[in-house]
């Protein structure tokens, strides 16, 4: 990347520029679920903005993306609602080397030898799911990490959420009396391809009424475009409004909730939590019926889990759903207390993010013709 600004007010100027620029990409993102730069663009710009920072920490004021989790709430109408516990962003590296130099020094900070749980990182939005009494109370978007927005009366449409937990097995743990699961909702790419063929059918049947009418061909608009990616169209579908919608597209609002996934990968709040790592948190809350991601794994050394990245990123697209990296964590939640969290991200994970692939769909569109 190019040299750091030698003066500071050069700096300054500069990390304006890029905050202004990131502050828009988000708000986009965030409460309007589309990109306007592609994920990569964006994490260049991020992390530029990291580094004059690191080199004029006078630049870093409360109100820096660097110190921030997601957006604040731009509310689509949803009441908003705070975490028990606050919602954490996660750091990133961007290489073999970086992910190394970040174990070392969280295993210095452990002071001992610690077990790595390894997720894939699913490439959707962070959700909190709270359950009193085994029952789902909210479910809350991450938001600003404090407080989110209320989005239950749309995920009692998502069929893998369960509404009431299963006891479980006889002699299985106890649910406690509150807790907040977290995990991320996307949609698997079979049913993002699953929505875009509907979306043609509709457009399709659409276009016959329209030519029944008389309208010329290419005087028929387009209602019912392609969705651009998964991530975006799971984003979208979560936050729709039910208001104002007549029967049809109450239907159609169902329908694309009704093909949501969600796997699990985290808890907020917890009432005297009686486990000691968090696979094991895992493993009670899929007996409870939440679903749980098949593909994490738990190594204690460093180097299978590099092995595991590499691995993982030759594979990228064998798995159900998009991925953009790898989250690595200490297992055991007792050092999570120990290292603590900076006001982004906490201290005892860290996501790789792949490099970005270099053929884009809309390249291939245009070879192909489409
Ligand atoms: P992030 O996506 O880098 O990492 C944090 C999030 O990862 C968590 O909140 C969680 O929701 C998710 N996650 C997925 N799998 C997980 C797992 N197994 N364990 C734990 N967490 C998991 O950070 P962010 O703050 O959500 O967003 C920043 C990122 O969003 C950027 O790096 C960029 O990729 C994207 N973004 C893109 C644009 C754009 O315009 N293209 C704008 C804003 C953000």
């Amino acid at each position: 990347s190019p040299e750091l600004p030698a003066d500071f007010e050069t700096a300054r100027a500069e990390a304006e520029r890029l905050t202004a620029d990131i502050e828009r990409y988000r708000t986009a993102y965030y409460s309007e679920a589309t990109s306007l730069v592609s994920d990569a663009e964006y994490d260049e710009l991020f992390h530029r903005l990291e580094a004059i920072e690191r080199e004029f920490p006078e630049l870093v004021g409360q109100d820096s993306p660097t110190q921030e989790v997601g957006a604040a709430v731009v509310s689509a109408g949803f009441p908003e609602h705070e975490h028990a516990e606050r919602m954490l962003s996660l750091d990133n590296v961007f290489s073999l080397d970086e992910f190394r130099e970040w174990a070392e020094k969280a295993r210095a900070a452990a002071g001992r030898e610690v077990r790595w749980l390894s997720e894939l990182k699913i490439d959707g939005l962070a959700i909190s799911l709270a359950y009193r009494n085994g029952v789902l109370e909210t479910a809350t978007t991450r938001g600003d990490g404090r407080v989110g927005e209320d989005i239950t009366e749309n995920v009692r449409f998502i069929p893998v959420i369960p509404a009431r937990l299963d006891a479980g097995a006889p002699g299985g743990a106890a649910i406690p009396e509150f807790f907040e699961a977290r995990g991320e909702v996307f949609l698997a790419s079979t049913d993002f391809a699953a929505l875009n063929a509907r979306q043609r059918q509709l457009q399709a049947e659409f276009a016959a009424e329209q030519t029944a009418k008389g309208v010329p061909e290419d005087r028929i608009p387009v209602r019912y475009p392609d969705f651009a990616n998964a991530r975006n169209t799971a984003a979208g579908s979560l936050r729709q409004r039910a208001e104002k919608k007549n029967e049809r597209e109450l239907e159609l609002m169902r329908d694309r909730l009704g093909r949501l996934s969600l796997y699990v990968h985290g808890i907020g709040a917890w009432q005297h939590p009686d486990f000691e790592n968090q696979s094991d948190a895992y493993r009670m809350l899929a007996e409870w019926g939440l679903p749980v991601s098949p593909h994490s794994r738990v190594f204690d050394s460093v180097d299978e889990v590099v092995g595991f990245i590499e691995d993982r990123g030759e594979h990228r697209h064998d798995v159900e759903h998009e991925i953009d990296g790898i989250v690595v964590k200490i297992d055991e939640l007792e050092l999570h207390a120990e290292l603590g969290q900076t006001s982004r991200a906490p201290r005892w994970a860290i996501a790789y993010k792949y490099p970005p692939e270099e053929v884009h769909t809309e390249l291939l569109d245009i070879r192909i013709g489409i």
